[in-house]
């Protein structure tokens, strides 16, 4: 596995300019701009509009979200790989400022469109001609019983950016300047929190400490800030009338409260399993109990690299093993300078795919170094751009997912990467190493994210019901939530308590961090269907990827076998998760590390 033929990604950069299709941003702004009059031609009439009419209205909007998706991106993916160039950033700022000068002068749209009546909106949908919006369409009214007039939607959404949008921005300028006072010098929280990852219990006790001595100042008023959003978000959902302090959400994902209390309870009731791990973890490195902070410790004795070629034919080799068709897209993203690899000076951190516009292709950015992690990433962010690809018929109302079915092909890709690096892997060292580390990820996605969606319920339940928080009341929901993921297997230090009060999606987003869950078990689920349904399954696989985001979540899954109203659905991903810590278990004793 280890290659001596080192072949660099030093070469492997995106060709950008095809975007602008022989436009430049200003001109596609411009044409947006241009479009967007068009649309206003039918304020105040959209109930009005027969089926030619509204397809007419939706075809420019279409067009518009196609130039504007264009400028967008080529500005977005240009500050990718510079982000130093002030011009770059500049750009930037000046197609988001158009874009929502456009968007404002559009609200009237959804609003109207709204305001349809049930009936005569149905009767409308059913027209072919409305075929590329008609989920799009549709989805946009289940809003309806929680929009407020035209006059209270603007005041809320201009007064917004004094309120919500900058209470959020100060955390984030706060939590920025969080410094983490190390003993050889003053780091910055992520540098501070890369520490845990230590293979040395000490480095990774001090860094513990140093970064809760760094959390200390300025706590209070960062729980103020979070006190405040937490009212921010219950008067807003008692205006708009939402049942839970999760619903809204649960709404923008297009799935129901009881679905996502199923995934939850599934997840609690497994509970056994991180804590398995842990106490796995701790026999590896000769302690009787991890602490909170030795988590994260490695237990890799050994670090392969793998050469950029190499780990393109591998993870061609395994999407090709399961659907040549699946290969032949994810090819192209080699051949035709679909991808940013290198680590360069400036370049955006991490790893993601773009979908750019339907009429275009996907984009993938990497920051490559050779390593394992490295090379499932790779097959992870090409599991989004195939995605991307095959939906792009679908249009550009409906060729992405809701975001709980986002994380599907990706993590599908990665998973038959995974299965074939770990098929080729006969070492018992190596294999622990990449057990261990498909499992650690497993647990920040799914278990780590559910305890912190239940602090998020006790804190969102305990603004409502019993008021402001205190610091002390902060840190006794997350405690209590975590302990509860932990069990016995993982001592928490009072320290820890305080360790809340940097997590950014607590505070810019409510309620997100169950989708990660939600996505990786769903994605493990269609992977669970596709081991065990053979070659049947594959047509029915490429069948979900192209349908994008044109049916409702529970439809789509329903292409692939899965029912996601059944309580019992997520225990199949978990299962997935129980093999493979069996798996760790017997390759650390083939390794003599139990
Ligand atoms: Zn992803």
């Amino acid at each position: 596995m280890t290659s001596t033929t080192a072949t660099s990604a030093d070469h492997v950069a995106w060709d950008l300019e095809p975007l602008l299709d022989g436009n430049d941003v200003d001109g596609l702004l411009a044409a947006a701009d241009t479009l967007a009059g068009a649309v206003e031609a039918v304020r105040g009439r959209v109930a009005d509009l027969d089926a030619g009419e509204l397809a007419r209205v939706m075809s420019d909007l279409a067009a518009l979200h196609e130039q504007l998706g264009r400028a967008g991106n080529y500005a977005h993916l240009h500050l990718a790989t510079d982000t130093a160039d002030p011009a770059h950033g500049a750009l930037v700022a000046r197609v988001q400022e158009r874009s929502t000068a456009i968007g404002t002068r559009l609200i009237f749209f959804d609003l109207e469109w709204a305001a349809v009546p049930e009936d005569r909106a149905e009767e409308l949908l059913a027209d072919p001609r409305l075929a590329s919006c008609a989920h799009h369409l549709r989805a946009q009214r289940r809003y309806r019983p929680h929009q407020l007039a035209e006059a209270e939607e603007r005041l809320d959404a201009e007064k917004t950016q004094t309120g919500a949008t900058a209470w959020s921005r100060l955390f984030g300028e706060l939590t920025s300047a969080i410094e983490v006072p190390l003993p050889e010098g003053t780091v910055r929280l992520e540098e501070g929190l890369a520490r845990l990852a230590d293979p040395d219990a000490d480095v990774r006790r001090r860094a513990a400490e140093a970064v809760t001595a760094g959390l200390a100042p300025g706590l209070r008023t960062r729980a103020f800030i979070f006190n405040t959003l937490l009212l921010d978000k219950a008067v807003d959902d008692r205006l708009r009338g939402y049942p839970t302090w999760l619903s809204a959400r649960n709404l923008q994902n297009e799935t129901t409260d009881a679905s996502v209390d199923a995934l939850v309870a599934a997840v609690v009731r497994r509970y056994d399993l991180p804590q398995r791990w842990y106490r796995l973890k701790a026999t590896m490195l000769g302690v009787d109990r991890l602490a909170d902070h030795d988590r994260m410790a490695s237990v890799a004795t050994t670090a392969p690299t793998f050469a950029w070629d190499d780990a393109r034919d591998l993870v061609l080799a395994a999407y090709r093993d399961f659907a040549p068709e699946l290969a032949d897209v994810a090819g192209r993203f080699f051949a035709d300078a679909w991808i940013d690899a290198p680590v360069r000076p400036a370049k955006r951190p991490g790893a993601f795919c773009a979908y750019t516009v339907p009429s275009h292709h996907p984009y993938v950015l990497l920051n490559w170094t050779g390593t394992r992690r490295d090379v499932l990433t790779l097959a992870h962010e090409l599991g989004h751009g195939v995605h991307a690809h095959l939906a792009r018929p679908q249009g550009v109302f409906h060729q992405s997912t809701p975001l709980t079915l986002a994380e599907t092909a990706s993590v599908f890709g990665e998973t038959l990467t995974f299965a074939r690096l770990l098929d080729r892997t006969t070492d018992p060292a190596d294999r622990l190493a990449l057990l261990a580390e498909q499992i650690e990820g497993a647990i920040a996605t799914v278990f780590r994210q559910t305890a912190m969606n239940r602090f998020e319920d006790a804190v969102h339940t305990h603004r409502r019901e019993i008021g402001e928080l205190s610091v002390d009341d902060f840190g006794d929901h997350w405690e209590r939530t975590q302990a509860a993921m932990l069990g016995d297997a993982v001592q928490i230090t009072p320290g820890y308590r305080t360790w809340w009060s940097y997590i950014p999606h607590f505070v810019n987003t409510p309620g997100y961090v169950y989708a990660y869950a939600y996505g990786q078990l769903l994605a493990l689920a269609v992977y669970r269907r596709a081991t065990e349904g053979g070659p049947s399954f594959v047509p029915r696989y490429l069948e979900l990827l192209a349908a994008g985001g044109s049916l409702p979540p529970t439809q789509l899954a329903s292409i692939v076998d899965c029912d996601l109203d059944d309580p019992g659905f997520w225990d199949g991903g978990l299962r997935i998760v129980e093999e493979l810590l069996d798996a760790a278990e017997a390759a650390a004793r083939d390794a003599g590390r139990l």
